[in-house]
């Protein structure tokens, strides 16, 4: 099922970062989301369906719909 994304939302990934962090910002959205480490701005691109596999929850939603 697609999790609904916009670009501003923070969320934590299962996997931290080598730089220590598991926050992330996401920046694009599409077939590919790309996310910036909160850490290190690192920006990181993955195709949607493993970012959905590696997310582990939202920290922060700019939209808040109903769930
Ligand atoms: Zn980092």
């Amino acid at each position: 099922m697609p999790i609904s994304l916009t670009v501003g939302d923070i969320v934590e990934m299962k996997k931290q970062h080598p730089c220590g962090c598991k926050n992330f910002e996401i920046t694009r959205v599409g077939m590919d989301v790309k996310i910036k480490c909160l850490g290190c701005s690192k920006i990181i691109m993955l195709d949607r369906r493993t970012f959905e596999k590696r997310m582990k929850k939202f920290i922060e939603r700019k939209n808040e719909e109903v769930e």
